[in-house]
Order: C-alpha cells, then sequence, then structure tokens
C-alpha cells in the first residue's frame, strides 16, 4: 500500500528563505498568518490528508462512485465522514471570505494545502477544489442576493459547487454552447440543455449541489459572445435558506473512465431548471473564467501532488528492493544482491522526478503568493505587476505542470519494474489519475496556444518582459558570487534559448498562424524549463545563505546537488525545443487530410 508525508518543512523553507516571507506583512490578510502560525497550518493540514484522506485514495479507486436508479450517487465508502471532518476542521473555507463563514487566511494557504491534498487523494480533493472555485466566481460576478442566499454554506463546504461547460459536441469550443436559458416573470431563467462529464457533478457528501452553468438565453447571439453565466441549485433554498424543493437538474449517469475514481463525473440533464444569472447577460465566459483560471492552478497542483507521492513511493521501493550488483562491484558483498539504489538508471529516473518537485513547489508557492499580491496588495503598481505574471504563469504551470507529472507518475512506476503494473503498489493508480490532468482544464495543447497566442502579446508583451527582466536581473546580481555562480550557467543559457524562441515566434507567428501553432507546446515547455531553473537558482541561493550561517543540514547539501542535476541534465532540454520551434510548420502541415 502506497504512503504519503507531505513536505510541510519544504514548503516552509521555500516561504521563510527563498521568498522571503517577512516582505508579504503589509498585504491584507498576511497579518493574520506570521510564519509561524502557516507552518502550524500546513502541519495540522498534512496530519489531516495523512490520517483522514489519503487512507481513502485506494478504497476510493477499487470502488468508485455508484448511481442509483433514482439519479443519486454515493461515493466510495469513508468519503462522506471525511468531507464532514474537512467541513467541520474548516479546511474548506480556509482562505475564503470571513463575511460568508472562511477563515479569512491568505489565498496561497489553500493552495499550498491543495498539494498535500492532491498527493493524498486527488479524487477527493476535487469536491472542496470545485467548491472553491464557484466561491470565487460567485464572489466576483453574482449580486448581492444570491451572495447572501449561497455563499455561507458554499464558503464552509456545507454546500458543494461545480462548474458546467462541456456538452456533448463542444468541450474546447465553447462557443458551440446549446443550452438554453428562457427568462421568467420571477426574474429567473429555466434552463434545458445537456452537460457531460461534469465533475462532483453529483454525490452524497453535502445537502445541496450548486451548479455555475454556462447556457446561451434565447435568442442570443451566436459564438462565445452570446453564453450566459448561470447558478442551478439542485435543491431549490426555502425561505430559511434551507435545501427545499428539488430543482429540475438530474443526473442521467455517471462515466467509467480511466481514473479518479472517487469523483463522479456526471452527465447532467436539466428540464426547465431554475437557475439565476451571475454577472451580465452574454458575458458569461469571462465571469466563468474566474473559475476556470483558478481551476487551472488546481490542475496544476494535481500534476505536482501525483508526481510527489508517486516520488516518495518509488525512491521507499528504491530503498529496500534488493536486484543485480552495482556496476563497479558489489555495494554490499554480505547481502545477496545491493539495493536498486546503486543503478545509474535508478537514481536517474528518481533524480528526474525530484529534481522537478522541488522546483515545482517553488513555482507554485511564488505564483500562489503572486494571487494574493495580485488581489490584496495596497500598492497598484505591485497588483498590476503581480496580475500579469499570474496570468502569464497560470498555462505554463497548467501546462508544463500535468504533462511532467503524469510523465513522472510513469517514471516512478518504472522504479518498481513489474511490481508498479500490480495494483497493490498503488503506482498504477497515480499514472491513471494523472492522466485527466492533461485534458480537463482546457487540454494542454490549449493551454500552449493561450500562452502563445494570448498572454505573450497582451499588453505589448508587458508581462514575458517583466518576467525576462526579473530572471536577467537576477543573474546578473550574482553572477560574481563564487559559491552561486557555478549554478548559473544552465539557467542563462535557458533564458537565452526562450529569448530566441520568443523572438522567433514574434516574427514567425504573425506571418503564418500555424507557426505558432505548430511552436506552442514546444514554447510552453521551454519556459516552464526556465521558470523552473530560477527557481533552483533562488533555492541555491537561499541554501548558500543558510549554510553561510553555519547550518550544516545535510537536506541543504541534498538540494545544491539536485540543482546541479537539473542544470546539466534537464535544462538542456531547452536547445531541443528551441530547435524543434524554429523548423515552423511546414513538416506538420504538409501532409493532406486524405493521408492520415
Ligand atoms: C474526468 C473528466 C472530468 C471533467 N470535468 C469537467 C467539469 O467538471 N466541467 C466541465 O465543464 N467539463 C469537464 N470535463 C470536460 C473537459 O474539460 C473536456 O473534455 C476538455 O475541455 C476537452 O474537450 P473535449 O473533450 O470536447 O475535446 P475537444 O475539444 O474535442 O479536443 C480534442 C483535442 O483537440 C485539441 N483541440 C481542440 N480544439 C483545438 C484548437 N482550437 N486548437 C488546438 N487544439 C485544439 C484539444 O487540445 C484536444 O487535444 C471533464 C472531462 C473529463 C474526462
Amino acid at each position: 500500500m502506497p504512503t504519503y508525508k507531505a513536505p510541510v518543512s519544504d514548503t516552509v523553507f521555500l516561504l521563510s528563505d527563498v521568498f522571503d516571507y517577512a516582505k508579504y506583512a503589509n498585504t491584507p490578510g498576511f497579518s493574520e498568518a506570521p510564519l509561524d502560525v502557516v507552518e502550524a497550518i500546513l502541519t495540522e493540514g498534512a496530519k489531516f490528508v495523512e490520517e483522514v484522506i489519503q487512507p481513502l485514495n485506494r478504497i476510493g479507486d477499487l470502488e468508485g462512485c455508484r448511481r442509483r436508479e433514482d439519479g443519486s450517487v454515493t461515493t466510495p465508502k469513508g468519503f462522506k465522514e471525511a468531507y464532514k471532518s474537512l467541513v467541520e476542521a474548516g479546511w474548506v473555507g480556509l482562505a475564503g471570505d470571513p463575511k460568508y463563514g472562511g477563515q479569512g487566511l491568505p489565498l496561497f494557504l489553500g493552495a499550498l494545502f491543495g498539494e498535500y491534498e492532491c498527493s493524498a487523494n486527488i479524487a477527493f480533493s476535487m469536491y472542496p477544489g470545485l467548491t472553491r472555485g464557484a466561491v470565487a466566481a460567485i464572489m466576483v460576478h453574482a449580486n448581492d442576493d444570491l451572495k447572501a442566499r449561497y455563499l455561507p454554506k458554499m464558503t464552509t463546504g456545507e454546500w458543494t459547487g461545480t462548474m458546467n461547460l462541456t456538452e456533448p459536441h463542444c468541450g474546447t469550443d465553447l462557443g458551440l454552447v446549446k443550452t438554453k436559458a428562457v427568462p421568467q416573470a420571477d426574474g429567473s431563467y429555466a434552463i434545458t440543455g445537456q452537460k457531460i462529464f461534469i465533475s462532483a457533478g453529483e454525490h452524497d457528501l453535502a445537502d445541496n449541489i450548486i451548479h455555475l452553468v454556462l447556457a446561451r438565453i434565447e435568442g442570443a447571439p451566436a459564438g462565445v459572445k452570446g453564453i450566459s453565466l448561470f447558478l442551478m441549485p439542485k435543491f431549490l433554498p426555502d425561505a430559511d435558506g434551507r435545501p427545499g424543493q428539488r430543482n429540475g437538474v438530474v443526473c442521467g449517469s455517471i462515466e467509467h473512465k480511466m481514473g479518479i475514481h472517487g469523483n463522479s463525473t456526471a452527465v447532467l440533464n436539466y428540464d426547465g431548471a431554475k437557475g439565476w444569472l451571475v454577472g451580465e447577460e452574454h458575458r458569461g465566459l469571462p465571469a466563468m473564467f474566474v473559475m476556470m483560471n483558478g481551476a487551472r492552478l488546481a490542475v496544476a497542483i494535481q500534476g505536482l501532488g501525483l508526481s510527489e507521492v508517486a516520488y516518495q513511493n518509488a525512491a521507499a521501493y528504491a530503498k529496500e528492493r534488493r536486484q543485480g550488483r552495482s556496476l563497479k562491484g558489489p555495494v554490499e558483498p554480505d547481502k545477496p544482491a545491493d539495493l536498486l539504489l546503486v543503478h545509474p538508471d535508478v537514481r536517474r529516473m528518481l533524480l528526474e522526478i525530484r529534481a522537478f518537485n522541488e522546483a515545482a513547489r517553488a513555482l507554485l508557492v511564488w505564483i500562489a503568493l503572486t494571487e494574493d499580491e495580485a488581489r490584496f496588495s495596497p500598492d497598484p503598481q505591485a497588483r498590476q505587476a503581480a496580475d500579469d505574471r499570474l496570468g502569464l504563469m497560470t498555462p505554463v504551470l497548467k501546462g508544463v505542470f500535468t504533462d511532467v507529472g503524469f510523465a513522472n507518475t510513469v517514471k516512478a512506476q518504472q522504479v518498481l519494474g513489474g511490481h508498479g503494473y500490480i495494483g497493490e503498489w498503488g503506482m498504477e493508480q497515480f499514472v491513471r489519475d494523472a492522466r485527466i490532468a492533461m485534458i480537463y482544464e482546457g487540454a494542454n495543447g490549449v493551454q500552449a496556444l493561450d500562452l502563445v497566442g494570448r498572454k505573450l502579446p497582451k499588453d505589448g508583451g508587458r508581462a514575458v518582459m517583466a518576467f525576462f527582466g526579473e530572471v536577467s536581473q537576477f543573474l546578473a546580481a550574482n553572477k560574481d558570487d563564487a559559491l552561486l555562480a557555478p549554478y548559473l550557467g544552465g539557467l542563462q543559457g535557458a533564458l537565452g534559448q526562450l529569448q530566441q524562441a520568443t523572438l522567433w515566434l514574434s516574427k514567425n507567428g504573425l506571418a503564418d498562424p500555424d507557426n505558432a501553432g505548430a511552436a506552442s507546446t514546444d514554447y510552453m515547455h521551454l519556459f516552464g524549463l526556465t521558470a523552473l531553473g530560477y527557481m533552483w537558482a533562488r533555492i541555491v541561493k537561499a541554501v548558500l545563505a543558510r549554510q553561510a550561517k553555519g547550518d550544516s543540514n545535510p537536506a541543504l547539501d541534498a538540494k545544491l546537488t539536485l540543482a546541479k542535476f537539473f542544470s546539466e541534465r534537464m535544462l538542456p532540454e531547452a536547445g531541443a525545443h528551441l530547435a524543434r520551434i524554429r523548423t515552423g510548420a511546414a513538416t506538420l502541415m504538409a501532409l493532406p487530410a486524405e493521408a492520415f
């Protein structure tokens, strides 16, 4: 059976030493959360996920969710009790608005706790995760009446939330949405249509489920400019705010799928279901983007979470399993064989995963703090810079963390050989669970296009130029540091290649948009590698500062080795990405359709 230990000390090191947590003290919400409080919360959260949620991961996979004849859905054994404990302990509303029953802590805490939740049990984590996302969209776009009616129960997690975008004929292209909304005399809308693949769409964990639904008001223009957003509860709240009359939304079936079996993926049929407009008519997609952007980061965290838990179990296995002898001769001649860890290729797999995980966690901490700055910084310039960075990095984190996260679960499975393929070790579940993260919340190809087509040119390239400026300044400021400089060459090279790729795109993408599309996935990964390289450089600087103060913790030396490994063996991939980008679209587009 797999195990999991949340990396609390690593997270705290990143906050304290790498990102200088103290400098956020003036950001609203942070005064309630000095570092020792943050550490205590994360430690408590770690205990909760390790003891309550993680033990349900395999049960959830084996049992899955079951739909009954009446359309109700039963979640796997133990989920209901665990969810109740999660709500009662206040974990759903950790960063929620105190006005609605939240704890008012900074947003970043939710993201960091989210990593632990995802490592422990990604299927379970989606119920509270989607709820937080729906709360965020309602907060920004709903009127006061809807907020007062729904947010108190949703912020705490007593009622859960969902996002209803996908229809049988449309996933990526939401301009094709057909679900229809007809205005009613009481100000509500009667909504009719069908949505598919709705995560947490029906279940028995909460007294009510609040669906956020994209639909087209009768007579609305075609395409994305005719879509509106509606709030549609499973039960209409009565005069006291309790779940009352059943609304006309039912679960027609749930999907039998590759992974995340503990999360119910529902087909929802609306038959004149009552819904209320959220935000303005025909402006539903921008309103839904609040939830979608949050969900993209949440899905990125799923990639990291699964990569981390897969690593922990593969490393534990490699420290116990004995096969063969070291190429240099027996390391433990008194034993029948040496440990797997003596083999360079096994180490390669483990180190590739770990060197990614630690830098990805740093990138997550940075971007999670950035989100708080973007929302709450008292300084308008800092708010804008943070908002730029958040927008630029969202597709990078979503695409890169989930592509690499999935690849890492496969690598970790490989470390266990045949046992990795067998259910009881849990590795094949990690692989199956990780696969969906590359697909939903905008498939990764679409994330890459968002980066290249929208985020790069936005505001005349302000966000990307700020990123280049920040990394260049870091390199320039530290080039004469004799201890740090040896770690910076790889980053300098990757940054140069990313800048060349950006220049190439700005010339050739405009000349032929297929060039931009053909380059997009490589560009996203080149960006990710550079950002992760920057994180390693910042980690090394923090480690050296600690060591200069006499800290001789061996975990610090391990970080230096991992930084070197990343620079020597992972950053060179940047060159291959650039080479592919420069070939353009010609070969990709050469074959006529009938040749496929
Ligand atoms: C388990 C699961 C849970 C889900 N949960 C939810 C949920 O809670 N709510 C919800 O609304 N949806 C949900 N989805 C739906 C999911 O978001 C969609 O499947 C996804 O957005 C892709 O849409 P599609 O399946 O229609 O694929 P398509 O849109 O048909 O795309 C197929 C492929 O073509 C590529 N592609 C499509 N258009 C373009 C383009 N313009 N340019 C370049 N490439 C393109 C895509 O990248 C993809 O690789 C879920 C799906 C699954 C499987």
